[in-house]
């Protein structure tokens, strides 16, 4: 089964410069990423900045897969009130249109925001539903597909179970809206298995990290609880051919995170082989 690896960008978070890190990638064999952040790493209003990383993907040979949403456009887009949430889906239209611009594949999105004391949840998954069909429908336009991610559930967020992101996406028509299936997310709400199957039918990318099953540490497969061999089966069931994205961090070295990681994806394959 082909499933090629990806790693975030997520391994250079706190990095000012993101090109001079992408060689690292190229020697371990890895050939896609996903931009867990724009700036700094790219200035989205400057054309010349969105080139330079487009022409420095081309040359060391890494397609960019997909474009995570950044934290503060989510954040704005599923915040208390209307002016604060359209504010953060032109936002995010914008982020669609420079991940267009780099060739991504695929823009992810979180399912919606935090759920404070006193908050209807139901209110609060409407509006989500709201803010994403909106910006579902730009994306439509753009061709670019969106994954929608089920969310961190350490603290109460909309789509924090697999459950509840599958009863929010249902309401989404067209092929060009999906699922992010957050493996450590997933692991920390219930059993990753059970939710491989739940998002089967439309799973478009992952995010793959492991963790203790109460915090989210985002490291590497094998290195948490969660059942490898079960999950790879259930992706080999799901017939997923995607790309593998690990959303791990990098450590003070992630020049060697990358090659454990590509041993460790070594190791996950000969599992469905
Ligand atoms: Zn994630």
């Amino acid at each position: 089964m082909e499933i090629p690896l990806g790693m975030s960008s997520l391994l250079w978070y706190d990095e000012p410069e993101l090109i001079p890190h992408l060689p690292a990638l190229d020697q371990a064999g890895v050939r896609h990423i996903e931009l867990r952040r724009l700036s700094p790493h790219v200035n989205p209003a400057s054309p010349s900045s969105v080139n330079q990383l487009k022409r420095a993907l081309l040359d060391t040979g890494i397609a960019l897969h997909s474009v995570h949403l950044p934290t503060e456009v989510t954040l704005a887009m599923f915040g208390a009130d209307d002016v604060s949430r359209q504010r953060g889906v032109a936002a995010a239209k914008s982020v669609a249109e420079t991940a267009t611009t780099l060739g991504a594949n695929v823009l992810v999105a979180h399912a919606g925001g935090p759920i404070r004391d006193g908050d209807n949840r139901e209110k609060l998954i409407e509006a989500s539903v709201e803010g994403l069909s909106d910006l579902c429908a730009f994306c439509g336009q753009l061709g670019l597909p969106v994954a929608i991610e089920n969310t961190l559930p350490t603290t109460p967020r909309v789509g924090d179970t697999v459950p509840e992101l599958v009863q929010l996406v249902q309401q989404f028509k067209g092929d060009h809206v999906g699922y992010c299936l957050d493996t450590s997310h997933a692991n920390l709400s219930g059993n990753v298995t059970d939710a491989v199957s739940l998002v089967a039918d439309r799973l478009l990318t992952l995010h793959v990290s492991d963790n203790d099953g109460h915090t989210d540490q985002h490291a590497l497969p094998f290195d948490g609880t969660i059942d490898w061999p079960a999950f790879m089966q259930g992706l080999k069931r799901a017939r997923y051919t995607g790309v593998f994205m690990m959303e791990v961090r990098g450590g003070p070295h992630p020049e060697q995170t990358i090659r454990n990681a590509a041993s460790r994806m070594k190791k996950l394959l000969a599992l469905i082989d």
